[in-house]
This record gives structure tokens, C-alpha cells and sequence, in this order.
């Protein structure tokens, strides 16, 4: 598809929405995951697979954003999940998106304190990593563990391997924990211009319906607004869902607005950088070596066993 006068293609308007799957470079905050609710071994007969274990939110890069007492049920992957998955196209942001995406609809029950239950749909957008990195621990429990390579001072090379007791989280800006409102699981922040703005991460259902406004736009040859595609996303709470013309209409209240507002909800978003941020490993002089959060052999290689034929080839 070519769109003459737009200089950016679909992809990069679905990479700049979906830009989470790309980096993550910022701050360090150890978390603790020491009271996490340990997985029982699970067999590695199918027949068990379909067993869910409970996990606390506030362990979850967005843990706080859920409503309080929230827990996920997951359960491992199953080979058909697996074999679904391993056709995701690397070079394809969209699709990779997608595809874990759908892993997480198999595998991912939200169950809340008041005894509703929600899908992936309510699972913040920038949770998906972590969950996806934490059902690949649940379903390769005999080891197969991806592993980045690092080096630290002291010249010893070290296998960090992608889980979570490795995984360091982006930082939450200090100044804002003022203005958090755990009963609503947002910052609302009131502006020097007499208004107010609630914002909180949005959630994968929020992500799905902007990613199909962007192909629809593309499809139409118009440009989607960047600025407004950043912002209004997370100032939507509690939805999982907008229509297309419920976009609309969001897009010309966004025109509309006045220059403070822009200005400040702008800033305010750039705040909101969640997920998995790097990985971390002690060292066995004492010292932490730290690594860039990245996908060895891709993201396809986070469920597809990369040396299969040799590790699987009976001599
Ligand atoms: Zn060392």
C-alpha cells in the first residue's frame, strides 16, 4: 500500500501506537517478587495444562491500576496456542502485537474482588510483556529458559534469563504518587486552568480498537493525528472498548482543546512509561549486571524453542 502524501506508512503510525513492544529504556526500581504466589510444578502432561494459578496484580508493572484484591488467572500455553503463535512475523509490529495478544486471551482470567471476572481485554496494554514472559515461565517448566548474555565488571559472562526475577520495571515518576487515586487506579490531576484530567494506563481492549482506527484511516488514505493517538488513549478509564465515531468525537474535543491543556496532558503522558524496563542479575562477586529488556531470536523465539531440531533430533 502506498499513500503518496503521507511520509509515514500504517506500520510506523502502529509502531508509534504499539511502542511498547519496541523499547523499553528508562530507570531502575527493584521490585520485590519474593510473596509472589509460587506456580506448582506443572507436569508437563497436556492434560494438567489447563490448570490456572492465581497471581497478585501488584506484582504487575501496572499492579496498581487494577482495582484493589484484583488477581489473574494463567495458566501455560498449550501446543495449539504454541503453534499459533509461531507463525507471528517478527519484522511485523501489528502482527507480533497480535499474536500475543491472542496468547493472552487463551492463557489470561482476571478475577475481581467482587467476584466479577474480566478477560485480557482489561489487562493493561502495558502489562502484556510481563504476562506473556510469565506464561512462557509456566509452560516451560523444564527448563528451556531464553537468555541474554552480559558481562559484568569483574570480566565474568553471565546468562540473564528473560524472567521475572530478572525483570526490572520502569520507574514511577516520585512526583506523581500525589496525585494517584487508588480508588479509581488513575493520577487526576487538576491544571492551573480550572479543569481536571483523569489519566491511567489504558487497557489492551482500548489498544486493539485505536490500532483498528489506524488501519481504517490508512485504508481511507487520511493521516491519523500522532498527538492525539499518544494522549487520549490513557484518558479513558475503566473502558475497554470506543467505537469508531466514539474516536471521532474524542478527536475533535482533542482539536478543540485549549493550548494549557494540550501542553499539560502532553507532558503528563510522557510520564506514563510502564512494563518491563531492563534485566537484572547478580553476579557471583555481589555485583548486579544489567541488560537492556530485548527478545533473543526475536519475539517468535519467546514460545518457539530456537535449537529445536538439534535439541529435540534423536542421534
Ligand atoms: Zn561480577
Amino acid at each position: 500500500m502506498s499513500n503518496n502524501k503521507n511520509e509515514m506508512s500504517e506500520e510506523d503510525y502502529l509502531k508509534r501506537h504499539l511502542g511498547d513492544v519496541e523499547s523499553s529504556k528508562k530507570t531502575n526500581i527493584p521490585s520485590s517478587f519474593s510473596d509472589l504466589v509460587e506456580p506448582q510444578a506443572v507436569e508437563s502432561n497436556r492434560t494438567t495444562d489447563l490448570q490456572y494459578l492465581s497471581f497478585d496484580v501488584k506484582d504487575f508493572p501496572c499492579g496498581k491500576f487494577y482495582p484493589v484484591g484484583t488477581m489473574f488467572m494463567i495458566r501455560p500455553a498449550q501446543v495449539r496456542e504454541i503453534q499459533a503463535y509461531s507463525m507471528v512475523d517478527d519484522k511485523n509490529i501489528y502482527d507480533v502485537v497480535e499474536k500475543m495478544n491472542d496468547m493472552l486471551m487463551s492463557c489470561v482470567r482476571i478475577k475481581y474482588s467482587d467476584g466479577r471476572m474480566g478477560s485480557y481485554l482489561d489487562v493493561k496494554d502495558q502489562d502484556r510483556i510481563y504476562l506473556v514472559f510469565l506464561i512462557r515461565e509456566l509452560t516451560f517448566q523444564q527448563g528451556n529458559s531464553l537468555s541474554v548474555n552480559a558481562t559484568c565488571d569483574c570480566g565474568q559472562e553471565l546468562a540473564v534469563e528473560l524472567k521475572r526475577e530478572n525483570f526490572r520495571f520502569h520507574d514511577i515518576d516520585p512526583k506523581l504518587d500525589r496525585y494517584f487515586s487508588p480508588s479509581t487506579g488513575s493520577f487526576v490531576f487538576k491544571t492551573v486552568n480550572g479543569k481536571e484530567y483523569e489519566i491511567t494506563p489504558p487497557t489492551i481492549g482500548l489498544q486493539k480498537a485505536f490500532t483498528d482506527y489506524i488501519i481504517k484511516e490508512n485504508a481511507e488514505k487520511k493521516s491519523p493525528n500522532l498527538s492525539f493517538l499518544k494522549i487520549i488513549p490513557f484518558m479513558l478509564n475503566g473502558r475497554t472498548s470506543i467505537t469508531y465515531d466514539g474516536i471521532k468525537a474524542k478527536l475533535d474535543e482533542f482539536q478543540n482543546m485549549d493550548d494549557i491543556s494540550f501542553q499539560f496532558l502532553n507532558a503528563a503522558v510522557d510520564k506514563m512509561t510502564f512494563g518491563i524496563q531492563k534485566l537484572a542479575k547478580k553476579c557471583t562477586c555481589g555485583e548486579e549486571v544489567h541488560t537492556d529488556m530485548q527478545f533473543p531470536n526475536g519475539a517468535s523465539g519467546i514460545f518457539v524453542v530456537h535449537d529445536a531440531f538439534e535439541a529435540y533430533l534423536k542421534e
